[in-house]
């Protein structure tokens, strides 16, 4: 299980994840950040940090938001 970003960031970027997470999970996009799922720890700092509530643990994301649970990975194996 890993967090993921979802649509809310889009355009927003506000970046707090980015400052709190400890294992540099986190990427930055054109316009959202995303979570490379295989470095992401499931400390949940991100998610209390993102001022826009973008992020959730991959078992909580709502239905309408579930392609972002691939488009993280995806995204993030792309910077790496
Ligand atoms: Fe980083 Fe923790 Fe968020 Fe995973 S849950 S991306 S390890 S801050």
């Amino acid at each position: 299980m890993a967090f993921v970003i979802t649509s809310p960031c889009h355009n927003e970027q506000a970046a707090e994840c980015v400052e709190v997470c400890p294992v540099d999970a986190i990427h930055e996009g054109d316009d959202m950040y995303f979570i490379d799922p295989d470095v992401c720890i499931d400390c949940a700092a991100c998610e209390t940090a993102c001022p826009v509530m973008a992020i959730f643990s991959e078992e909580e994301v709502p239905e309408e938001e579930q392609k972002y649970i691939q488009l993280n990975e995806e995204m993030a194996k792309s910077f790496t």
